[in-house]
């Protein structure tokens, strides 16, 4: 049966999230099940309690113009769509046969417990990256350390203030653009949002390009971490957390396919 997704703004989103919370026990279970079903190997770089941060990689199915791809989800605990968007990239199993991935898919398990943005202490883990003080963040820079350059990052994100989907592209070798075969493929499944700023950003068509001023920022995120380190290119993905999950597990989904299947070519 045809499942018709609302696709209109539910307005409950007012100065925080108030949405759909999931069980991330069950989602990691599912994650792992499915990895392991399709080959994936699984490494253990954190443990808490009854809870794993685990990281998944599955190896490119040819050795001919392998690109190294960075996948991270859930590290704001009150954005449940990057887990499950996750969930169900593994669970299609429809990667390119030349991209290597590196998915992490929950890097704040404890702010799900919670939903929080911020780890238990109240430390926001994409603010923690330069000097970190959570061991969530030196737990994933010390298993970072011990792999391969990537050639992309793809850190997935929602925003509860959108008004759609929107990214940020940053790549100042300037290789081949990502951004725009990203929006052509979510505008079908999720509202882009068209707005000319964006968290204080000038903004066309859903597309952040920020001028990286690495120096100036003490607080640096994921992405900043992955630009000085470990990848020159990488998108942060913003799906609008005012939509129906489901619309927003959506375009994180396409928006990931649409970023493999270009860089993949
Ligand atoms: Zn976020």
């Amino acid at each position: 049966m045809l499942e018709i997704l609302t696709v209109q703004r539910l307005g409950k989103n007012l100065n925080g999230y108030y949405g759909e919370t999931i069980d991330i026990r069950s989602v990691l279970r599912d994650i792992e099940a499915a990895a392991l079903a399709y080959g994936w190997t699984s490494e253990i770089f954190h443990t808490k309690g009854d809870l794993d941060w685990v990281a998944l990689h599955r190896p490119a199915r040819t050795t001919d113009q392998v690109s190294r791809i960075h996948i991270s989800a859930g590290i704001h605990g009150d954005e449940p769509a990057g887990p499950l968007a996750a969930r169900q990239l593994i669970q299609d199993d429809r990667w390119p046969g030349n991209v290597e991935i590196f998915l992490l898919p929950c890097l704040n398990p404890l702010g799900f417990l919670l939903n929080q943005r911020a780890n238990p202490e109240g430390i926001d883990l994409n603010r923690d990256y330069r000097n970190p003080r959570s061991t969530e963040t030196r737990r994933h820079i010390a298993w970072l350390e011990r792999q391969p350059q990537f050639d992309l990052y793809l850190c997935l994100h929602e925003d509860w203030e959108a008004h759609g989907f929107y990214l940020y592209e940053t790549n100042p070798d300037e290789r081949s653009p990502l951004a725009e075969n990203i929006i052509a493929a979510v505008a079908p499944v999720c509202p882009v949002d068209g707005s000319e700023i964006i968290e204080g950003r000038p903004a066309q068509g859903g597309i952040i390009r920020p001028k990286v001023s690495l120096l100036d920022r003490p607080d640096w995120p994921e992405a900043f971490y992955h630009l000085t380190h470990k990848a020159r290119h990488g998108c942060t993905l913003e799906a609008p957390s005012d939509f129906a999950l489901p619309v927003r597990v959506n375009a994180l989904v396409a928006a990931v396919n649409a970023a493999l299947s270009a860089v993949a070519k």
